[in-house]
């Protein structure tokens, strides 16, 4: 594997569960009473708005009480010392990434301290509450959401991400599920444009068997050696 330049990381939620994250599903994925499935959509956000603004509320809150751990440390030490092209393609909503130093980070499910208004599409920074929060600075207009992809709804920047897939030398997927497109077919694509492909994960995914290697264990451990590996053998 010493030819490697172009790398391409899939992060999910197992990294962030590591750091305490809790995903806002009780036993049954229920929130309040509702499927998360069912507040994350477009259509609760017209129906009932008070509602989703006040889920997304709370995880942003939820935040504050969190820490990257060893895994998102690897990748932003990786990230700021590989002298290749990089990209840390994230489906998680938290900063764990960016707190952790890494800059290359692409949120292709949005980011909960981003927000975007409704009415003339402007996002940007946010901090706060949602509820009860400011109006859209550009427009005036009261219509700010969370600037998060919703269940329905297109993921960002896919054919950056696309692009990129297919000129991987290396593609590493840490701790997603392999059930969720089309971040779930990231794998064949990258190995049919010939890219070695890694799997780190807590158990087992619904795509291991795209992978060309697939290591089990947390990746707050896999991580770390793996990046060390990695430069070792650059
Ligand atoms: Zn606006």
């Amino acid at each position: 594997m010493a030819d490697i330049q172009t790398i391409v990381v899939l992060t999910g939620a197992g990294i962030s569960a590591e750091s305490g994250l809790a995903t806002f599903r009780g036993p049954e994925g229920l929130w309040e009473g509702r499927r998360v499935e069912e507040i994350c959509t477009p259509e609760a956000l017209f129906a009932d708005r008070e509602l989703v603004l006040d889920f997304y509320d709370q995880r942003r809150r939820a935040l504050a009480t969190v820490e990257p751990n060893a895994g998102h440390r690897a990748l932003a030490w990786l990230d700021q010392h590989w002298p290749g092209e990089l990209l840390i393609v994230t489906q998680n909503v938290d900063d764990l990434h960016e707190r952790a130093g890494a800059q290359r980070v692409l949120h292709m499910h949005g980011e909960l301290l981003s927000a975007l208004c409704s009415a003339c599409g402007a996002r940007g920074g946010f901090a706060g509450d949602m509820i009860g929060g400011p109006r859209c600075a550009v427009c005036g207009q009261d219509a700010l959401r969370p600037d998060i992809v919703f269940f329905g709804e297109m993921p960002y920047e896919m054919e950056r991400i696309e692009a990129l897939l297919t000129r991987a030398d290396l593609f590493v997927s840490i701790g997603t599920s392999g059930a969720v497109y089309p971040a779930a077919g990231f794998v064949q694509g990258a190995r049919q444009a010939g890219a070695d492909t890694l799997e780190l994960n807590l158990e087992p995914s619904a795509g291991s068997h795209h992978f060309h290697e697939t290591r089990i264990g947390p990746a707050s451990v896999l991580v770390p050696a793996w990046v060390e590996e990695l430069i070792a053998e650059g």
